[in-house]
Order: structure tokens, then C-alpha cells, then sequence
């Protein structure tokens, strides 16, 4: 479960993704009516769901559907649960989500879905119960050619699943691949679990060899011990990375000498805390000022700005957590030289699993754990030198370039169809 408590993505995340997003497409010499249909979701739902809760009374929730653009094809991305969800926000990770697959080149166009709630307060049959009322409200715009959700922000398996049978009970036939991010028994992926992690640790190998340095022995921080940094930290380990910070929520770790992951994972609870066990903790901002090789924000949004950015001493930033550098910390790490691996390509591992097993859905034959790893890093690897040759190609940063790349599939199928 994505159990970050993300701190509003930021608060006007919508306005700051149509910004890069209109300077991709001016980048790429497209005309301003590109812009006009990119800058918002060609579809946004909103439905209200009343909810029969377990005293009797009746709640009714907010939910949202976004559809960016399905030029390319069905739009994907996950569902939230969360107390904050906004409209704005959705449009905006839906629109995430169509750079993620354009990167990745998934045959997607983004989508995102999210239910003003907060599932820590609810009960299990309370939260199956809003699950099944939000598929039947949106079952009009979903479907496995149309719109195909997965788990985000207080989402898991288990969500999927009841999804998964609500929407296979409307249409009458089973529907695996109505939505992904399922457990394996009902047509999940191996790997999946594990899958944004994976692309990361792929961005950081291939981030590391552009700068000729020796991943085994690297010393690497990661903010964040949760879903992503918590596997991250324990991948890395394993391939002779020394990883000598982590933080959570409540403060720091670092070590010169490398910290014993395998102890810290024992030790950490389910929303992936475990420096409130410890006395020596430093400041989490602290930490990112830190001596390092490699420097992986993997917790909330917002963390390097242009007050800390001159006091970064990576020389590789891999953003697994979404937008944890500014725009104006971004221009700074540039000019120092920081190799940066932007969100939109460091964290598409999960989308590109999410893929995998659409496909396996639909053609009912299933990859090992290993056919997985192997076809996610051929996609990462092509990903990363696609975005790293555009970078240098049209002398603009990665997250320029990653935006690019991102958006030109999208802007030319919409194109070919006629559209724009
Ligand atoms: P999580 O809830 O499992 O873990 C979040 C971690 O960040 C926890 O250790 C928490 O204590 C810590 N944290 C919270 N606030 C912090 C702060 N201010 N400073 C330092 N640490 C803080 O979440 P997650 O699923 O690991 O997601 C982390 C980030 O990665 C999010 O931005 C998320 O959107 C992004 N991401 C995750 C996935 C995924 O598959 N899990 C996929 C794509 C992107």
C-alpha cells in the first residue's frame, strides 16, 4: 500500500505540470491548440457515493475519474483513497500518468482516479463497500479497452480485487484486465509489488555508469523507508551499495560506514517508520545535505528548493518520490553539474509492470518473476538513454527532456487522428 501521507502533491501542482507541459510541446515545435487540448483531461467524472456504514448511517463520498487524453490508447493510472484528494489534483497525476507511459512507451494515454476519504478511519467492509460504489459509478468511462485503474495512495491488492469483482459482476464476464496492481491468484503480475523499486534501482545503474562511477561501494541516501524507499534501500544493498542514510517522517539515520538495512526493515512499522526506535537520529533536512554519491528523495513532495539546492552534495539525484524537487532547485542542480533522473522516468516502474500485466490478462498466459525483471529493465534502459540523448540533443535539462519525450506520443497520435 502507497501510504505516503503526501503533502498535497503541492498545492498548485495542476498550474505547475501544465507549465513544463506547454514547454515540451513549444520545445517540440508544436502549434498552441496542441497545448489547449493537453493542458487538461479530455474527461473528468466527478460521482458521489453513498456508503452504508457499519453504524446504520449513510455517507455519501466524492470521487474522480480523470482521462487525460486516449490518442495513444486506454487511459491508466491509479485510484487514491485520501482525505486531501482534490480535483485539481487528479487532473494533474492524470496527466502524470500520460508522460509516464509516453517514457516508458506503453501503448497508454494517463488517467487517475481518487475518493475523498480516509481509509484509516473505516473499517474493512466500509472501505470494500466504497470500492464496489466507486466502480459502479465510474463503470460507464472504465473497462479494459477504455480506462484501466491500479492501486495508488492508501490503495492495495485487496482494493483491486473487490474492484476487480465488482466491475466483473456489472459487465457478466470476468474482467481481469479491468484493472491491474491485482493479487497474483486473480491474474496479477509477479514482480508488481516490487516493480517501482526495480525501476529505480535500474535509473540509479544506468544513472551511475553515465557518470562512470562504481555502483558497488556507492554511497547512497534515501529519504523515505516506505513502500518504495524501504525495497529500494534492501535492492541496493544487494547489488554492494552502501547506503548510509534513510529517513522517515520523524527524523534521520546516517552512518558513514553504511547502515544495516536487513535490522532497520525488521524494525519498521507498517507506514514505514522506525527512527523513533533510535537516540542519535539527525534532522531530516539534514540529510540531504549529506556527503554521498547518490541522493534518492523517495518520501514526500517538495524537499530540494532553491533555499537547499546549493548545499546538495550528490552527484546523482534519482527522484523515486513524485515532484520532491522544485523548478528552481531543478535549474540550480543542473548548472552544478548534478545528473538528475526526474520522477516521470524514475518512478515508471510501476506503471510498466501495471502493463505487463494487462498484456498477461489478455492473452491468459503468465511470465516467471524473471521474464518480468528482464522486459521491465529493457523498457527502463531504453527509457533512460531516450531521455538522456534528448537532453543533450535539445540542450535542455532531464525534466524538460523527460516532459518531452513523455508528451510526444500523445501530441502525435492526437495528431493523426485528426484532432489537433
Ligand atoms: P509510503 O507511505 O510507503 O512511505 C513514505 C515514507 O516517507 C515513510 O517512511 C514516511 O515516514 C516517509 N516520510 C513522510 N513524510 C516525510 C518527510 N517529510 N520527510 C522524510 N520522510 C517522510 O509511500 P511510498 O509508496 O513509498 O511512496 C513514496 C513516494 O514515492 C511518494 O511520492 C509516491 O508518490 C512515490 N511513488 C511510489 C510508488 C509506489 O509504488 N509505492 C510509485 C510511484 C511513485
Amino acid at each position: 500500500m502507497g501510504v505516503v501521507v503526501e503533502k498535497k502533491v503541492e498545492n498548485n501542482v495542476l498550474s505547475a505540470t501544465q507549465k513544463v507541459i506547454q514547454e515540451a510541446i513549444n520545445k517540440l515545435g508544436y502549434r498552441d491548440e496542441m497545448y489547449e487540448l493537453l493542458k487538461e483531461p479530455v474527461r473528468m467524472l466527478t460521482v458521489r457515493i453513498p456508503i452504508r456504514m457499519d453504524n446504520g448511517d449513510v455517507k455519501v463520498f466524492t470521487g474522480y475519474r480523470a482521462q487525460h487524453n486516449d490518442a495513444v490508447g486506454p487511459t491508466k493510472g491509479g485510484i487514491r483513497f485520501h482525505p486531501e484528494v482534490t480535483e485539481d489534483e487528479v487532473k494533474a497525476l492524470s496527466m502524470w500518468m500520460t508522460l509516464k507511459c509516453g517514457i516508458v512507451n506503453v501503448p497508454y494515454g494517463g488517467g487517475k482516479g481518487g475518493i475523498v476519504c480516509d481509509p484509516r478511519s473505516m473499517s474493512f467492509p466500509e472501505i470494500e463497500r466504497l470500492s464496489r460504489g466507486y466502480v459502479r459509478a465510474i463503470s460507464q468511462i472504465v473497462g479494459p479497452t477504455k480506462d484501466i485503474p491500479a492501486p495508488d495512495v492508501f490503495t492495495n491488492s485487496q482494493t483491486m480485487a473487490w474492484m476487480m469483482d465488482e466491475y466483473s459482476r456489472i459487465r457478466e464476464f470476468d474482467s481481469p484486465g479491468f484493472i491491474t496492481g491485482k493479487p497474483v491468484i486473480l491474474g496479477g503480475s509477479h514482480g508488481r509489488e516490487t516493480a517501482t523499486a526495480m525501476g529505480v534501482t535500474i535509473c540509479i545503474e544506468e544513472a551511475a555508469k553515465a557518470k562512470e562511477m562504481d555502483l558497488v561501494g556507492a554511497k547512497i541516501i534515501i529519504q523515505g523507508f516506505g513502500n518504495a524507499g524501504g525495497y529500494l534501500a534492501k535492492i541496493l544493498t544487494g547489488r554492494g551499495a552502501k547506503i548510509i542514510g534513510i529517513s522517515d517522517a520523524y527524523g534521520a539515520l546516517y552512518d558513514e560506514a553504511g547502515l544495516d538495512i536487513d535490522y532497520l526493515l525488521d524494525k519498521r512499522d507498517s507506514f514505514g517508520t522506525v527512527t523513533k526506535l533510535f537516540k542519535n537520529t539527525i534532522p531530516n533536512h539534514e540529510l540531504l545535505k549529506q556527503e554521498c554519491d547518490i541522493l534518492v528523495p523517495a518520501a514526500v513532495a517538495n524537499q530540494i528548493t532553491g533555499e537547499n539546492a546549493h548545499e546538495i552534495k550528490a552527484n546523482i539525484v534519482v527522484e523515486a518520490a513524485n515532484g520532491p524537487t522544485t523548478m528552481e532547485a531543478t535549474k540550480i542542480l543542473a548548472d552544478r553539474g548534478i545528473l538528475i533522473v526526474p520522477d516521470v522516468l524514475a518512478s515508471s516502474g510501476g506503471v510498466t509492470v501495471s502493463y505487463f500485466e494487462w498484456v498477461q490478462n489478455n492473452i491468459g498466459y503468465y511470465w516467471s518473476e524473471e521474464e518480468v525483471a528482464e522486459k521491465l529493465r529493457e523498457k527502463i534502459v531504453s527509457a533512460f538513454n531516450t531521455v538522456i540523448h534528448t537532453a543533450s540533443l535539445h540542450k535542455v535539462d532531464t525534466r524538460l527532456a523527460a516532459y518531452m519525450v513523455g508528451i510526444r506520443k500523445t501530441a502525435e497520435a492526437s495528431r493523426f487522428r485528426g484532432w489537433v
